[in-house]
């Protein structure tokens, strides 16, 4: 390595750059720190290195203090300690070991010394720092044998512990809390011994010089305190991972990386659940605003995670979702309680007898609610049975427990709630034990069951994107997602045939604008891919999708049958397909005039039913004939609410409790149930859905006598936004057939729209205006809601692209709105296309299903008219 040799002058920045124990463990990782110290070195800052233990020596020397009584013992783990450090100490084949040695020999004095047998906290905070203080030797070791001068420093010679009110003797000295200011003498005293500078985390001393240790996440916290100390310019903290993400990435693939947090933000993420940064150690360099940066050691190219003072004029956004599992919550209810003075204190005064910290406050009339966060002497002791009997005398209490605690994070919470809307529907549906809105308005929490929680999370995170409330559009803050930095960003998993077909559809523009048109050539692949699954024995085209003639024809030679809702879809498909048989279309309407049925049953088209009435009031029209009964789950599912199709709340199907009285009046009337139907949704990525909606139908068709079919309806989602993964056909088909194998007695039936058209169209329209006012930029295109209503009726999300300028970069972020006088005339909210000029061409992706057809006249302005691309 070319190491620069001149000392830096006094006054050069300072940066403290800390390194976990996987980080300090091996030698090639104590490679990667020469590297990255010696960057920041060659850019002439001056360094200080803080280190943790190796990984697992800590839990070592715990264990060492837990089996204090124990000598034998105490002496093998002492000697698995020795023979660690001597193996990294080979593996780095240094010069000599004496330094090292020095600090073996102190720690097996503290395994003679007087206090050992007692286990006395002195003793246990100074066998803990033993850790620190050898990794910190070995470091340096290696570092100068490498060349780069490196002064080792001992920690507790910079920090004092300070006793904070209530804090009892465990507290004292394992987990100490250190107060830091900057020290402009420190900082050139130690600029006059040199440039590098190693020393230890996790510790400080007592007034006596006796040893503290700072507890949970103390290695972060020390160099934050350095980082203060000496009014560094930044304090970098190294770890394993990409810096912190608006989701836990294990249970959301898709959260985003954040690359800019203020103070508050950041604390407010790592004290609600993120594990990557300890909250404690946001404290110390906020109050002299020393920046912190999150650094992944194995990708020191990524920019990471900056937290800063607040960054003014910032949009308000929602940051992150976290959650925080073994939460208890403590309901307190008393009569006499309203008006009441000192019923507060008295109920946390016990709290504050046990020990316990309280976290959430729900307060009503008659109602105190906390919760308490999974604390040590929480767990490990009956603190709880005592905190009952001692609130006992004041009120009824009860405790609610496991929960868990689900906080949406973002600086201005209050003002965004309008935007929540989504998320709080979904709250709906669970039973929710306390929501907490903080009064910094940085977060907010509930408190839900914990089996819930992981499950909620996802769900959640998708909404806050679409809702707009996490605004991901804004580079500043939002990085890539968890997925595309393990997998690369190549994994758009969205069809694109567009691009290269591109030339065809400027010169369709050219012509006219707007314009649908579709890819052929997509609808069939499409229809291949379906078909190739082999448990499904017959697909329909739900042709309310796109009743296109050329579609339904393709769609035809595919050997797909048809789902019609209406009668005139049924006509509309014979008139398109004379040679097709009635039995093959499949008529499933709702809520229609009961001609419609007549026609249907005496064309000889296959009926659904999804209500009692027809059947109850219209019941000999159906005599004799084969129905099918289309059935109500109990829960919906899909890309939005207004897609979703079960559930008491949505007009679908017959619920399971009405089934019974359907079946009295089919068998009245002589109508045989051949078949059950249900369809949840639409829009919906999960390859597990039809596997749990077949076996729930399958267990109920036992019950009849003469059911055949099963259908498991449509819904079959494709993905829209960069980061939606895409429906898996491999994991559906494998489903499929495990549950077809379990019931094999009954014909599998789908009936998709979406999935066969949806991408195969796009939707071309013409930039008229642009505009700006205020900070918001708006394009104008000659297409607006009139055309494609789904974002404003289900805010879809459509890729929308300048398809003159495809290569172009990004330019600003706009709106993309059509020419109709309604505010809601919005194609796509917070967009960066190449920079818009008048008469360029705009495509809007992904629009083959559910747009054409849904089209209006609306200001009386004709829609796109279609085109299709063989
Ligand atoms: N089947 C029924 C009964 C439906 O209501 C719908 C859509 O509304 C579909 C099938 C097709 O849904 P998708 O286009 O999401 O596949």
């Amino acid at each position: 390595m070319n190491l620069p040799t001149e000392t830096l002058p006094t006054d050069a920045p300072w940066i403290v750059v800390k390194f976990g124990g996987t980080s300090v463990s091996t030698r090639p990782r104590w490679d990667n720190i020469a590297t990255i110290v010696g960057a920041h070195r060659a850019k002439g800052k001056r360094v200080l290195i803080v280190v943790s233990a190796l990984s697992g020596i800590t839990d070592q020397l715990k264990a060492i203090g837990e089996a204090h009584a124990d000598a034998s013992r105490c002496r093998e783990l002492y000697l698995g300690i020795v023979e660690r450090h001597h193996a990294l100490y080979r593996d780095m084949q240094l010069p000599s070991r004496n330094a090292l040695d020095g600090w073996l020999a102190r720690l097996d004095q503290l395994l003679g010394d007087a206090r050992r047998p007692a286990g006395e906290l002195s003793w246990q905070a100074e066998l803990l720092a033993h850790g620190e203080l050898l990794s910190s030797t070995l470091g340096a070791l290696y570092l100068n044998a490498r060349g780069l001068t490196t002064h080792w420093l001992d920690s507790r010679e910079f920090f004092l512990a300070r006793p904070q009110p209530n804090q009892g003797a465990w507290g004292r000295w394992l987990s100490a809390s250190v107060e830091v200011a900057p020290d402009p003498a420190v900082a050139t005293a130690l600029a006059a011994r040199g440039d590098v500078f190693i020393a230890q985390g996790f510790i400080a001393r007592h007034d006596d010089g006796a040893t503290a240790i700072l507890g949970r996440g103390g290695s972060d916290t020390s160099a934050s305190y350095f980082g203060a100390l000496l009014k560094a310019e930044a304090v970098e903290i190294w770890t394993d991972v990409p810096g912190m993400f608006s989701a836990n990435p294990r249970q959301v693939p898709d959260a985003r990386l954040l690359s800019r947090l203020d103070y508050a933000e950041a604390q407010e993420i790592a004290t609600t659940g993120a594990k990557v940064l300890h909250p404690r150690c946001i404290h110390p360099v906020r109050e002299v605003r020393v920046p912190l940066v999150i650094k992944d050691t194995n990708r020191p190219e990524l920019p990471g995670t900056a937290i800063g003072p607040n960054v003014a004029h910032a949009a308000t956004s929602i940051k992150a979702i976290s959650s925080r599992k073994g939460i208890t919550l403590v309901s307190m209810e008393s009569i006499g309680m309203w008006q009441q003075v000192g019923f507060l204190a008295d109920v946390f005064d016990a709290f504050k007898r046990h020990g316990l910290s309280v976290d959430l406050i729900g307060s009503a009339e008659t109602n105190v609610t906390v919760s308490l966060d999974p604390s040590d002497n929480l767990l490990t002791s009956d603190v709880l049975s005592r905190l009952c009997a001692d609130l006992e005398p004041f009120c009824r209490v009860k405790v609610i427990a496991p929960c868990a605690a689900v906080t949406v994070v973002g600086r201005g919470m209050r003002s965004m709630l309008h935007k929540l809307s989504a998320v709080l529907a979904e709250f709906g549906a669970l039973d929710v034990h306390l929501i907490s809105q903080s009064s910094n308005n940085l977060n907010l929490t509930f408190v839900v069951d914990e089996a819930l929680a992981d499950a909620l999370i996802p769900r959640l995170h998708a909404l806050l994107i679409r809702a707009e409330a996490m605004r991901v559009d804004d580079a500043a803050v939002f990085g890539p997602s968890w997925r595309e930095l393990a997998h690369g960003a190549g994994d758009d998993a969205r069809a694109t045939w567009w691009r290269t077909r591109r030339d065809d559809l400027l010169a369709i523009a050219a012509e006219a604008t707007p314009r649908y048109v579709y890819d052929l050539g997509h609808v069939r692949a499409q229809a291949r891919g379906l078909a190739a699954i082999g448990a499904v024995d017959r697909w329909h085209y739900a042709l309310k999708a796109n009743p296109h003639a050329d579609i339904l024809r393709a769609l035809h030679a595919e050997g797909f049958a048809f789902e019609c809702v209406s009668w005139d879809e049924v006509e509309h498909v014979r008139r398109t397909l004379p040679d097709l048989p009635c039995e093959r279309i499949l008529f499933t309407p709702n809520f229609a005039p009961r001609e419609e049925y007549r026609a249907a049953l005496a064309a000889g088209v296959r009926v659904t039913l999804d209500a009692l009435h027809p059947i109850a009031e219209w019941g000999a029209d159906f005599a004799g004939h084969d129905i099918l009964l289309r059935v109500d789950l109990g829960a919906g599912r899909g890309h939005h609410d207004k897609v979703k199709t079960g559930g008491a709340q949505s007009k679908f199907g017959v619920s399971l409790d009405e089934i019974e009285a359907f079946r009295a009046h089919a068998r009245t009337h002589g109508a045989r149930i051949t078949g059950l139907h249900a369809h949840l949704g639409s829009g919906i990525l999960d390859a597990q859905h039809w596997r749990s909606v077949y076996v729930q139908m399958a267990s109920l068709a036992e019950q009849f006598n003469r059911v055949e079919v099963l259908d498991l309806g449509g819904g079959l989602g494709v993905p829209s936004r960069p980061e939606d993964a895409p429906l898996d056909l491999d994991a559906l088909a494998a489903a499929l057939a495990e549950v077809k194998q379990a019931y094999p007695q009954f014909k599998l039936w789908m009936e998709p729209g979406r999935y066969l058209v949806a991408e195969a169209g796009v939707l071309l329209a013409r930039v008229t205006q642009l505009k700006r006012k205020g900070d918001v930029r708006y394009v104008g295109l000659d297409a607006g809601m009139n055309s494609l209503i789904r974002p404003a009726l289900y805010e879809a999300w459509h890729d929308i692209v300048n398809l003159t300028r495809l290569d172009d970069a990004p330019g600003e972020v706009v709106q993309v709105v059509g020419p109709i006088c309604e505010s809601g005339d919005t194609l796509g909210n917070h967009r960066r296309l190449a920079t818009c000029a008048e008469g360029d061409v705009v495509l809007v992706a992904e629009a083959g299903a559910y747009g054409a057809v849904m089209a209006s006249r609306y200001n009386l302005r004709e829609p796109a008219a279609e085109i299709v691309l063989p």
